[in-house]
């Protein structure tokens, strides 16, 4: 029998368009692609994860609370059009940032594994067949970390100087996992 595999999907910037620490529903936008990119990973028998930083909860900016009731209507709509999110893992913490008690270091901030790491236990996830969709270096170093199948790194031109050199730095020292460059959500469909 071979093991259940996931498809952990990275939030701001992925899921929806990055307005900056989205905590209300009036300032969540879909990111063009990626409901299909869900549906597709599905058809393909991973299961949908998301897994994302919300540092906006150290810094006071917002509560867990909001974080969750944003992350129910976000679930509700997108099983409406047959996306299943298995889960959600979100880290509250920041290192330095903030003045509360999700002010210090932890294990589950991305590029830390421990969310990836926690749902593999939750779920029986092999990691080594899963995938991670990402729009930021630290979610690349996160696949790497968590030694996942593969890492797609979304970032447009604009972003191509720095981020094609991290990438190809990231990719000399990653062993098991592959990383790729997508320009578009809708690029992922020919890569996975
Ligand atoms: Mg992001
Ligand atoms: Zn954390």
């Amino acid at each position: 029998m071979t093991r259940k595999k996931a498809a952990f999907f990275d939030r701001d910037g992925v899921i929806n368009v990055n307005h900056g620490y989205v905590h209300n529903i009036d300032d969540f936008e879909f990111m063009d692609g990626v409901i299909e990119l869900m549906l597709y990973v599905q058809s393909l028998g991973y299961e949908v994860i998301v897994v994302t930083n919300q540092s906006g909860i150290a810094r006071g900016m917002y509560t867990q609370d909001d974080f969750e009731q944003l992350n129910q209507w976000m679930c509700a709509q997108l099983l409406e059009r047959g996306v299943i999110i298995t889960d959600t893992y979100y880290c509250p913490h920041h290192p330095t940032a903030g003045n509360s008690c999700f002010t210090q270091e932890c294990t589950c901030r991305k590029p830390n594994s421990g969310m990836l790491l926690r749902a593999a236990e939750d779920y029986g996830y092999d990691l080594s067949q899963s995938i991670l969709i990402g729009d930021n270096q630290s979610d690349m170093q996160c696949a790497i970390n968590a030694q996942l199948r593969a890492g797609y790194w979304l970032f447009d031109l604009a972003a191509q100087a720095d981020n094609g050199t991290a990438l190809a730095q990231l990719s000399s020292q990653a062993k098991n996992t592959q990383l790729f460059h997508i320009n578009k959500l809708r690029e992922c469909l020919h890569l996975i």
